[in-house]
């Protein structure tokens, strides 16, 4: 099974001013799709993996192993540009189950976006920073380091921001809260529910 780069879901020039044209170019054309072409070429003569989905190959391929690497940032950067939207519709959260959940959770939006900054802040190097549903269905923020992902662990993601210094060099320079501030007021929304009623 030969693994593709999936359009993105809008325009490259979409989600300016929060990444500019340049930069999502870069992202996607150059390292989204570097990870696809990788994950074809590791799989090459492996017959162990070569029909396994993403999430298997993810939770089956040796931690840290060409295989897991590139499937994992192949499937996360899949899941970033869909966690981002031009048009981010904070009154759909509002209506929705997860909302409350939200705020029983964390004490409100504002709180849970505020931990999921000082997480992102605290991740050291590269990395993703991830809400998720965990087995007892409860909420949870947290980060993983370089291509590690939260599926192994049988975690259910909701929403993911990359924190690789790729993600966020060309329009903020070293600013990596300012890039988080960004992330926030495009969060599909939509998209983060339909994650958290679907698992
Ligand atoms: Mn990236």
């Amino acid at each position: 099974m030969k693994h593709t780069l999936p359009k993105l879901p809008y325009l490259k020039t979409a989600l300016q001013p929060f990444l500019s044209e340049e930069a999502v170019t870069v992202h996607y054309e150059k390292h989204h799709r570097t990870y696809v072409d990788k994950l074809n070429k590791a799989l090459e003569g492996e017959q162990k993996y070569k029909d396994l989905s993403l999430e298997e190959l993810i939770s089956q391929a040796p931690l840290n192993g060409g295989i897991f690497n590139a499937a994992s940032q192949t499937w996360n950067h899949t899941f970033f540009w869909q966690s981002v939207s031009p048009n981010s519709e904070y009154h759909v959260l509002e209506k929705s189950a997860l909302y409350k959940q939200i705020n029983d959770t964390f004490g409100s939006c504002e709180k849970m976006l505020d931990k999921f900054k000082e997480t992102a802040l605290s991740q050291f190097g590269s990395g993703w920073v991830w809400l998720f549903k965990n087995k007892t269905n409860a909420l949870d923020i947290c980060s993983t380091s370089n291509a590690e992902s939260i599926i192994r662990d049988n975690k259910q993601p909701l929403l993911i921001c990359d924190v690789w210094e790729h993600a966020y060099y060309i329009d903020y320079q070293n600013d990596r809260a300012g890039y988080l501030d960004a992330f926030f007021d495009h969060i599909d929304w939509q998209f983060v529910e339909n994650n958290y009623n679907a698992s």
